[in-house]
């Protein structure tokens, strides 16, 4: 058993990206109903939380960037960057919610409060650029989490695991010259998939280099695909590495039933690929496991395996 916290504010209902958009609210809400299906809400730690100073968001992103997104949403701008970044007036302060969570989803786990966490928040986060929003991110939240890792924690090898079906770029940008964070990513081949990056070649830079692990997913790769290249090369990566704690961008679009990409894994797969992420952070970093959402669009998948990978981190 382990106690697991959760990270979720009603406020990230009131990020409107549109009638037609498929990063929605309905997506937290339908993971709060899986949760509450299964008896699962009861069993977890609720954290609260504050939005993010700029000292938060400077650890991933620049001062001219921030002041763009807050000015971008006060005049009331519908996206910001391109379209697919759609916004609000309240999205700034969402935004900065979302990356509070995961703050404090870390620091829960590294003062000892909760074993591991699991932060249903919204807007997404691993597309998200030091300068610029990309695919429905604003902040990238994940990688403010692991630089809250390093300079709060004094975290000195940070693993992130990103299953997301699309490549974690924006994460990988933020990290591929530092060889304290080894960025695995497991995506749909990026001749075919947004955004078109994290073939096997890009592997680092500089003294980062060695350190981003890419493991393009052929189309219509199934579970199986994604069983070998976990057992075959993030187990192996893992092991050299010996992480202090283990963050996953945890997306839900490689599920068959997404309506977004064209990768097929099953609820089974999910499952698999969460009890091995457990085992992987019982193994090499006491449990110390931030489990962040991403993307995912289809709401039955979100209802049914967003709680079974609670379940999981329930134990
Ligand atoms: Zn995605």
């Amino acid at each position: 058993m382990s106690r697991t916290a959760f990270a979720y504010h009603d406020r990230f209902l009131d990020h409107d990206t549109g009638p037609h958009h498929p990063e929605r609210p309905d997506r937290l809400r339908a993971i709060l109903r899986g949760l509450e299906n299964k008896n699962l809400l009861a069993r977890l730690d609720r954290l609260s939380f504050e939005p993010a100073g700029d000292d938060l968001l400077l650890l991933n992103h620049s001062q001219a960037y921030i002041d763009r997104l807050a000015e971008t949403c006060r005049r009331g701008d519908p996206y910001i960057d391109c379209p697919d970044s759609a916004i609000c007036p309240d999205s700034e302060f969402i935004a900065r919610l979302a990356v509070g969570a995961v703050v404090a989803a870390v620091d829960a786990v590294m003062t000892g409060r909760a074993d591991n966490a699991f932060c249903a928040i919204r807007p997404p986060g691993h597309h998200a650029r030091r300068e610029m929003s990309a695919g429905f991110c604003l902040y990238n939240n994940i990688a403010i989490a692991a630089r809250r890792l390093q300079s709060r924690h004094t975290v000195q090898r940070v693993m992130i695991l990103d299953w997301d079906v699309h490549h974690g770029d924006g994460t990988q940008a933020a990290f591929e010259e530092d060889p304290g964070v080894l960025f695995c990513s497991l995506h749909e081949d990026p001749r075919y998939c947004y955004p078109g990056t994290g073939f096997t070649h890009e592997r680092g830079r500089g003294p980062g280099e060695g350190f981003t692990l890419n493991l393009p997913m052929p189309v219509a790769a199934r579970d199986e695909h994604y069983m070998k290249a976990f057992e075959d090369e993030v187990l192996p990566h893992a092991h050299a590495f010996r992480p202090d704690a283990l963050l996953i961008s945890d997306g839900f679009d490689a599920h068959r039933d997404d309506p977004l990409a064209g990768v097929e894994l099953s609820d089974h797969g999910f499952a698999w690929l969460m009890t091995q992420a457990v085992a992987l952070s019982r193994d090499l970093c006491g449990g110390r496991l931030i489990v962040i959402l991403e993307g995912g669009y289809n709401l039955g998948v979100l209802e049914r395996c967003a709680a079974e990978h609670v379940k999981i981190m329930l134990g």
